[in-house]
């Protein structure tokens, strides 16, 4: 018997859930895209976006998924040959890595391996040592696969720290609108964020903020084409030019009530402090669980180093695949694999997971993910330490009105 049917939870960091509000948004014909209400909707996504990212900059927006915006945002400021310095503390800061290097820029990674944020001392010596040909300074808020959260404020100061004029360049796919972020107070140049996370909407639209100093370096941009140009992407004027063709009609529905429930209904300050009460949550959990048992814990050890979006962990091989298969044929709650937690002894990383608490999610969703859990673990007579759900709805009573 199984007790998964009812509504599947698909607890993985992106796609995420997506609100009922913003499925009826997008349930519709299409609109006329040359003149009408389209047109006044999307005027009135700029503000937000620029809201939701915390500056008085520029955004482009583009139609495709993070991947596309890795090659949007090096297109619009590199040539080939370019140098530029990524930090990375897991597989997707090495995903960009890989894609700028095939664009042919110059990339010298710092790899923090897989628990742990960059080291900003490390990191401000090699500025200060660097002759003026580091162009940018690129990393992940949040790398998704690890769950490391970079200190990106304490990054702009070891930067301004060295005197080192590169951008700053920050993959904000995981954490925007979960983790706290301020693109103009961090000094940040360029942010970019995907519509199926932190957004809560389908796959398929991404955004990208960019200064008015990333504007300029980027002007003499070698690996820029029309598609990719995200000059007329921000500034238009003619509405098809913000999209270059088509504008993704169902998404910007969708997004006029994502940011809507963001930035008025909710407010931005109380979805980041949600999904900080959310992954207390879970790590409280954790640490229950782990208690007397070593071989389960959470990625990253450091409280601030962790992602507010999502949480990757560890359970031993191969008890993390099995629970995940647990948790989906017997609960109906699937559960992220570890993404590029590959070990000698673990080839296929069936010893980690990842449990996603991004966008529309409350506490009854996470506790309940939580008991889902505790209950599989339970069922597969995996060893554990007790207290955990305990220990989670600790922190949930916690929260005060
Ligand atoms: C999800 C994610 C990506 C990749 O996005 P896709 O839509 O899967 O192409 C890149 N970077 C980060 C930090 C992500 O979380």
């Amino acid at each position: 018997m199984t007790l998964a049917h009812g509504r599947p939870y698909l607890a993985i960091p992106g796609p995420s859930v997506v609100p009922d509000r913003i499925q009826n948004a997008m349930h519709r014909t299409a609109p006329n895209i040359y003149d009408g209400e389209l047109i006044g909707l999307v005027g009135s996504l700029w503000p937000d976006l620029r809201a939701l990212a915390g500056t008085a900059g520029n955004v482009a927006c583009y139609i495709g998924n993070g991947h596309a915006l890795w090659e949007a945002v090096d297109t619009n400021l590199f040539s080939r040959g370019d140098k530029v310095l990524l930090l990375a503390s897991g597989l997707f800061g090495l995903g960009w890595a890989n894609v700028l290097t095939a664009q042919g820029v110059a990339v010298e990674v710092m790899d923090f391996g897989r628990h742990a944020t960059p080291d900003l001392v490390r990191v401000e010596a090699r500025l200060a040592a660097d002759d003026g040909q580091i162009k940018a300074v690129l990393t992940t808020h949040v790398d998704t696969a690890s769950s490391a959260r970079t200190d990106i404020a304490g990054l702009r100061a070891a930067m301004d720290r060295a005197r080192h004029p590169a951008l700053l360049g920050v993959d904000c796919i995981a954490s925007m609108g979960c983790d706290e972020f301020r693109m103009d107070d961090w000094g940040v140049d360029i942010a970019f964020a995907a519509s199926q996370k932190g957004l809560m909407l389908p796959p398929g639209m991404g955004f990208v903020w960019f200064s008015e100093k990333a504007r300029a370096v980027g002007a003499t941009a070698g690996l820029r084409t029309p598609y990719w140009d995200w000059t007329p992407r921000a500034d238009g004027p003619e509405f098809w030019q913000y999209w270059h063709g088509t504008a993704p009609t169902h998404h910007l529905y969708g997004l006029r009530e994502a940011l809507s429930m963001i930035l008025r209904d909710e407010g931005l300050p109380n979805v980041w402090a949600r999904h900080e009460a959310l992954a207390r949550t879970v790590w409280a959990a954790f640490d229950a669980w782990g208690q007397g048992h070593p071989r389960i814990g959470l990625n990253m050890a450091e409280p601030p180093a962790r992602a507010r979006a999502v949480t990757a962990a560890r359970f031993g091989a191969p008890d993390a695949a099995r629970l995940r298969h647990w948790c989906e044929t017997q609960a109906g709650v699937t559960l992220g694999i570890g993404l590029g937690m590959a070990t000698e002894d673990d080839p296929q990383g069936s010893g980690f997971l990842r449990v996603a608490h991004m966008g529309h999610v409350n506490a009854h969703m996470t506790l309940g993910v939580l008991a889902v859990m505790q209950a599989g673990l339970q069922a597969l007579a995996i060893p554990h330490g007790a207290g955990a759900l305990e220990a989670a709805t600790a922190v949930v009573a916690a929260v005060r009105a």
